[in-house]
């Protein structure tokens, strides 16, 4: 068998339009991410959407599971406004969606997008019911839907069905295999419901999260082949720090590797007291990585070897790496087009040079020994040598220099 690689052609979805953000039909794929406030708590809801907007969420989600939560979703939408942020919000409804969303109207034209899990919908007629009503309620608020399956709270009926059908088969399936198939009809199935109740396709994204890496692959290979509606791609309870963002990067690059996605969050447990924005920094990479989108600047450095003893070129490759960051918000402004820049900071002359001429700005430290004396690439050719204690200011100066002269038409950022 021979491997042909490369980024697949995205799959062809339906388009879907959140908040005036295009979800699917070839549109760029969107990041996303969630609070973990209490809804009802207008200030801090309002303050960390904010801060997850800023950080680059195109779409947030909140909370929506009792009536203080509800009633206080209109009174975030108009604090956001205050605060000048402007992003789409989604609803996540479990059990009493369909109650919220009809006892608090202001709530339901707040929202730009709602999230219904068919499987914390009640069982049997009462499901379909309140299925229902959560539809119609969309319908006449003109509010797409994300129909999110996890598996943590699957149709149990459904699941029942088909594992009872596939003990009765004269191969039966493995259980697992039974459960992902349970996952696909319960979205797919779902969306048509909705669909027969007067839903547009263009209204209706898709998920179907589960927690492992090779089972979200496959669920998300299934619901891909079988429908043409876009889809929200995230594993589920990912976990935390390098445990999360691995598995989370290794499910998602699979699927967005083979043209699957039109939307992804990162399912991140954050440390006590960490930034809830870590998520999107890791949604962003993850795209930026896989070449599908440019969200700030790229700075390729080196792990550093026993070329590199002290910690020169590690406080070098971390204050630049910050440095751009930190500029990135006024470059977005300024100079449209600097997220495409690269930038290598490298530890010594064994790939140093090499991989500078790859950059847009390289600097090579000389390894060991590492007296701050450094060759600069600009484009694949050396332009200066740097050195002395002002070596990271100087650096920061050419890079700031060739933003502005590469991305602003020769004006200096001020
Ligand atoms: S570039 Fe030099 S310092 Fe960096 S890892 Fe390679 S050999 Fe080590």
């Amino acid at each position: 068998m021979s491997y042909l690689g490369g980024l697949q052609p995205r799959r062809r979805s339906v388009a879907v339009s959140v908040g005036g953000i295009a979800i699917g039909g070839g549109a760029p794929v969107v990041v996303q991410s969630m609070t973990n406030t209490d809804t009802a708590d207008v200030e801090a809801t309002a303050r960390q959407v904010a801060a997850l907007a800023q950080a680059g969420s195109e779409l947030v989600r909140i909370t929506v599971d009792r009536d203080e939560a509800a009633a206080a979703v209109p009174r975030i939408r108009d604090r956001l406004g205050q605060l000048g942020v402007s992003v789409p919000l989604i609803g996540d409804f479990h059990y009493i969606g369909h109650r919220l969303l009809a006892d608090h109207p202001a709530a339901a034209e707040a929202l730009d997008k709602y999230r219904i899990n068919p499987g914390n919908v009640g069982f049997r007629d009462k499901r379909d019911r309140q299925f229902s009503e959560m539809i119609e309620i969309a319908l006449k608020f003109g509010k797409p839907v994300r129909i999110g399956v996890n598996w943590g709270s699957l149709d149990e009926e459904l699941l029942t069905r088909l594992m009872d059908e596939n003990a009765r088969a004269a191969r039966p399936r493995d259980a697992g295999t039974v459960m992902r198939e349970a996952i696909v009809q319960s979205a797919l199935g779902s969306a048509a419901r909705a669909e027969e109740l007067g839903m547009a396709r263009e209204a209706i994204i898709l998920s179907a999260k589960v927690s492992g890496v090779q089972e979200l692959i496959s669920v998300y290979g299934d619901l891909a082949a079988r429908s043409d509606h876009a889809l929200h791609l995230g594993l589920t309870e990912a976990g935390m720090g390098a445990k999360g963002i691995v598995a989370s990067a290794a499910a998602l690059a699979v699927l967005l590797e083979q043209g699957i996605g039109d939307t992804i969050r990162v399912s991140l447990t954050p440390q006590p007291g960490g930034a809830r924005t870590e998520e999107v920094a890791v949604a962003q990479q993850i795209l930026q990585s896989m070449g599908l989108r440019n969200f700030a600047p790229e700075v390729t450095s080196c792990p550093g070897c026993g070329r590199t003893t002290s910690t020169v070129f590690q406080e070098l490759a971390e204050q630049i790496q910050l440095y751009v960051l930190g500029r990135m918000a006024a470059w977005r402004a300024d100079f449209p087009g600097a997220e495409m820049l690269k930038v290598a900071v490298m530890g010594c002359i064994v790939n140093g040079p090499g991989e500078s001429r790859h950059a847009d700005i390289g600097i090579s430290l000389p390894g060991t020994g590492e007296d701050p004396v450094a060759p600069v690439f600009i484009d694949g050719k050396k332009v200066a040598t740097l050195r002395g204690p002002g070596l990271t200011d100087e650096f920061k100066a050419v890079i700031e220099d060739y933003v502005a002269r590469k991305y602003g038409g020769g004006t200096r950022a001020s």
